[in-house]
């Protein structure tokens, strides 16, 4: 079965909608854990599953990388080589455009990185990337596209967006699969007129999701949101609509304010196993000496596994002793947060009643609690 995307309910512009897909369907609007190399760092897909995740996210570049593209082959997929039967979504690599700057060269024909594992030229084009992610067999593949830094000027980001439109294009004419769907790119870094111009181009090529890609790069939350705001609006309602890399619960409550179906982001899981915990009652930084001897559980109005059974003294002593286990139980907590928060946004958008749930959230929840990303 092809992509199907279903809009089920409008709270102002909030989305509800469900994504079907050959392994399952998505409830939106969905957060993505991100699983790189094909693992959540410390979770099991078991963990997983028992947490709901619906969906995750991997990397095309980091998996063609290693382990390449034969073994995973020899697994029938993505799917059988990590032992996960729900939705994967990969990126392209086009991230990788941006964050391996140094160590990489576009040209019209497609992008050679120079590995920093091994030195090795890796060439992606956006015909080989395209038969990398049927190969892998994930149910939503992305376009290729180059993914610019942040400041940058116009006449770059135009000549840029434009060098993604084309390779987007050739992604549309390229990418053959009965049971997936491939989503387009938008580029054109702060600039509303090339955001629209690059939106107006995927429209036309027809794809059956479309993503903000170039955000999430070292510009404010205020100018993300900018951007996000601008576009959303003239995104097509029929499609599902992907803002990449974002973001912070509150990121993510502005942006579903705004129409956005889908997310990814590290934070939860770099966060958690850094000792930063997303709780009912704001952020709680275990590293901090009062969690010492503290036999509450990190949230009490939490159920997952970690709060259900322990106390922060004894998630203060894991991470001081440096125990797996403690970045295990730390994430599970977190990306339970992320699921639960994605859960509570739906059904306040069912309800009717999701700027009262924003508003509620935005008086527990501080941002700048938190130290910047880098991914
Ligand atoms: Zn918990």
């Amino acid at each position: 079965m092809a992509l199907e995307f279903k809009l089920l309910a409008e709270d102002d512009l909030a989305r509800l909608g469900k994504i079907n897909t050959s392994h399952g369907c998505i409830d939106t609007p969905a957060f993505m854990p991100v699983g790189t190399y094909g693992a959540v760092k410390t979770l099991s897909p078991k963990a997983l599953m028992d947490l709901d995740a619906q969906i995750i996210l991997s990397n095309t570049y980091h998996l063609m990388e290693r382990p390449g593209i034969e073994i995973i082959k020899k697994h029938d997929g993505l799917h059988g080589f990590m032992s996960w039967e729900r939705p994967i979504l990969t990126d392209s690599g086009g991230y990788q455009v941006f964050s391996l700057a140094k160590n990489r060269s576009i040209s019209e024909e497609g992008v050679t990185f120079n590995s920093p594992l091994n030195g090795d030229s890796i060439f992606l084009s956006p015909e080989s990337c395209m038969q990398l992610q049927s190969d892998f067999g994930v149910d939503i593949a992305m376009a290729l596209d180059e993914c610019t830094p942040f400041p940058i000027k116009k006449t770059e980001a135009k000549e840029s967006m434009l060098l993604s439109m084309r390779w987007a294009q050739r992604c549309r004419d390229n990418f053959k699969s009965e049971t997936s769907g491939l989503f387009g790119i938008m580029q054109g870094g702060m600039f509303e007129d090339l955001r629209e111009e690059s939106l107006e181009k995927l429209i036309e090529m027809e794809f059956e999701g479309y993503a903000i890609g170039g955000l999430s790069v070292g510009e404010s939350s205020e100018e993300m949101l900018e951007i996000v705001n601008f576009v959303s609006l003239k995104m097509p309602k029929k499609s599902p609509r992907y803002l990449m890399g974002v973001g912070t619960p509150l990121d993510i409550l502005n942006c579903v304010q705004k129409g956005i179906d889908m997310f990814d982001c590290v934070i939860p899981t770099r966060h958690a196993r850094n000792g930063y915990l997303y709780t009912s009652e704001g952020t709680v930084k275990l590293r901090n000496s009062k969690n010492r001897d503290s036999t509450d559980p990190l949230d009490p109005n939490c159920c997952c596994y970690t709060c259900s059974n322990f106390s922060k003294s004894y998630l203060f002593h894991l991470d001081k002793t440096r125990e797996v286990l403690g970045s295990t139980l730390n994430t599970i907590h977190n990306v339970y947060f992320y699921l639960n928060l994605m859960k509570q946004i739906r059904d306040s958008i069912k309800q009717n009643k999701f700027k009262a749930f924003v508003d509620k959230c935005r008086d527990t929840w501080d941002n700048s609690n938190y130290p910047h990303i880098e991914k």
